[in-house]
């Protein structure tokens, strides 16, 4: 049994660089990987298309500022290819590798109280002790998975989007099944219309997409690398831990209909997430919302030619915002294409896989692949999954009605538990690298703080986790964030708690707080 300072779980970005501080600041620290290499989202996420939806300039480190210089994004938005590279070029400069344990999954964390340690217990039955275990297991790395009656009888081939085959899958000239039309669901099907023999998508709910504009990000690069720790300072500081020219929104109850128009319209020009930046109140008010909503349906409309799939198109059960939106290139227009059609599975639901397809309704549609892009258990799956005791109670039961944290940093009575982007934190409505980067300065700091006292356990009041879980509610309430059926709120895993998950109140404003904490001697946690 080997005892070390810190343990991390996982090496997707947030292991790597919390690896990396932590190693830098003198701590004996291990990391351990269920994955094969490093990467994390980008180790798994393998399908065609799959890319990111933030601009590369900004979805990178910022720790390392001669890399920032030196690494050239080949396109302002990479794909998935390049950005594994990425994470793979960092773990080899900062020489991380060989402080991973690979292909092990931690299994089990149980508290010792009196020798102030986690006991982990990984899947090949080894066990290890630390003082510290920090969890950088992803938002968004448990695969949702539903139960499709007669799934095993089906003769062709089937994919995740969560775990393609690292050796890839060629499609072309295949009848091929997508169902799902979340992020992933939408850059698959528009880099597999071309190329396959005919598609079917089937749909449950319409998302919202702004176009990319992807293109080289040469031009851009030059430009912010003369100022590139200003530019990241202000991400930092911004709404959504990137930049959107947020100061430059109005209000849109004080906007006249042209101007509002006109708003949208530059906004859509843009392109990209900062959409629902174009008016402070977008996703506060619902008249606001509701235009911008209808910006997008028009265009939609605008984009497909027959109306009826247009209208199935277009997402109306939901504001705009409220759910994961994506950002594409062709998206609506692959639906213009004879080869592509849509099922609509609220008007024809899947009843069954048979060994020849899926029969949806009175339909059944005979396909050779079938492509699953059914989202993730996010933000809680990972954690949930690992069998986490302390006090004779487990993290899971904890959370059944919900998650409850103190900052989405730790859980009280979990002592020197920490976690890189949980639940109660800006996480998945950031740009995650800010928020990754942010949290792991924020544990590295506390943990030297620790070492500097002589103290050996931090953990957070009850009072304290209790008002910043009524502090999140009360924030997600003043939004219509709740307002939609997302995995942000856990509606898409059948049983989970609904209950709006991350932290709406902006990675600047978190951060102050944050900071406020750390200086005045962390308030709101026990160190002893
Ligand atoms: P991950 O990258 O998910 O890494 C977590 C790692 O922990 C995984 O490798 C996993 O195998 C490992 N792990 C989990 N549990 C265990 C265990 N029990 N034992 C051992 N190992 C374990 N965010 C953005 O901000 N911008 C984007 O453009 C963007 N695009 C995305 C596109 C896709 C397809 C997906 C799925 C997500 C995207 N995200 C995006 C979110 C993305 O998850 C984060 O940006 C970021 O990559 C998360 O890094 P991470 O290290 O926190 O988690």
């Amino acid at each position: 049994m080997t005892d070390h300072d810190a343990i991390v779980i996982g090496a997707g970005f947030a292991g790597l660089y919390q690896l990396h501080r932590l190693r830098r600041a003198g701590f004996d620290v291990r990391g351990v990987e269920a994955g094969g290499d490093v990467g994390g989202t980008w180790y798994w996420n393998r399908y065609p298309g799959a890319r990111c939806d933030i601009e590369s300039i900004e979805y990178s480190y910022s720790f390392d500022p001669e890399l920032e210089q030196q690494w050239d994004w080949t396109e302002i938005y990479a794909a998935q290819p390049e950005i594994l590279a990425y994470a793979q070029h960092v773990a080899d400069r900062h020489d991380l590798r060989g402080d991973i344990a690979f292909n092990t999954r931690v299994e089990a964390l149980d508290w010792d109280d009196e020798a102030n340690r986690w006991t982990v217990t990984t899947d090949d039955g080894t066990t290890s002790t630390a003082r510290f275990v920090i969890a950088a297991t992803g938002c968004l790395s448990v695969p949702s998975k539903p139960e499709f009656p007669g799934r095993e009888d089906f003769r062709g081939e089937q994919y995740w989007t969560s775990s393609w085959p690292h050796e890839g899958a060629d499609l072309s000239g295949k009848r091929v099944a997508v169902i799902g039309t979340g992020s992933s669901g939408l850059q698959t099907i528009t880099a597999i219309a071309p190329v396959v023999a005919s598609l079917v998508v089937f749909q449950r709910t319409p998302s919202y997409a702004i176009p990319a504009h992807n293109g080289p990000a040469r031009e851009r690069l030059r430009e912010v690398r003369e100022h590139y720790p200003e530019f990241r300072e202000l991400s930092r500081l911004a709404k959504t831990g990137r930049q959107c020219g947020d100061e430059e929104a109005g209000w849109y109850v004080e906007t006249d209909p042209e101007t509002a128009e006109r708003e949208f319209e530059r906004r859509w020009l843009e392109g990209g997430l900062c959409y629902t930046q174009t008016f402070q109140d977008l996703l506060r008010d619902a008249e606001a919302n509701e235009a911008a909503s209808e910006y997008v349906r028009a265009r939609i409309r605008a984009k497909v030619d027959d109306p009826v799939t247009a209208a199935k198109l277009s997402p109306t059960t939901y504001p705009v915002g409220t759910k994961r939106m994506c950002v594409d290139t062709g998206y609506f227009e692959t639906f213009n294409r004879d080869t592509v059609s849509l099922v609509d599975i609220n008007e024809e639901p899947i009843r069954r896989i048979t060994e020849r397809g899926i029969v949806a309704g009175d339909t059944e549609h005979e396909v050779d692949v079938i492509v699953f892009a059914t989202g993730f258990d996010a933000m809680t799956g990972a954690l949930n999954a690992i069998d986490i005791r302390s006090g004779g109670t487990t993290l899971r039961e904890k959370w059944a009605a919900g998650p409850r944290t103190y900052l989405g940093l730790m859980s009280a009575g979990f002592p020197n538990l920490f976690t890189i982007t949980g639940p109660q934190s800006p996480s998945v409505l950031s740009n995650m690298m800010t928020s990754i980067e942010y949290h792991v300065d924020w544990i590295t700091d506390a943990l030297q703080h620790l070492r500097e006292h002589g103290l050996e356990r931090m953990e957070p009041d009850q009072a304290a986790e209790d008002n910043w879980v009524t502090t999140t509610n009360d924030v997600a309430d003043l939004t219509l964030m709740p307002r939609a059926a997302s995995w942000y709120m856990g509606a898409n895993i059948p049983g989970k708690k609904r209950i709006f998950m991350p932290f709406a109140g902006g990675v600047g404003t978190y951060k102050q707080y944050c900071d406020g904490i750390a200086i005045s001697h962390y308030h709101g946690f026990e160190l002893t």
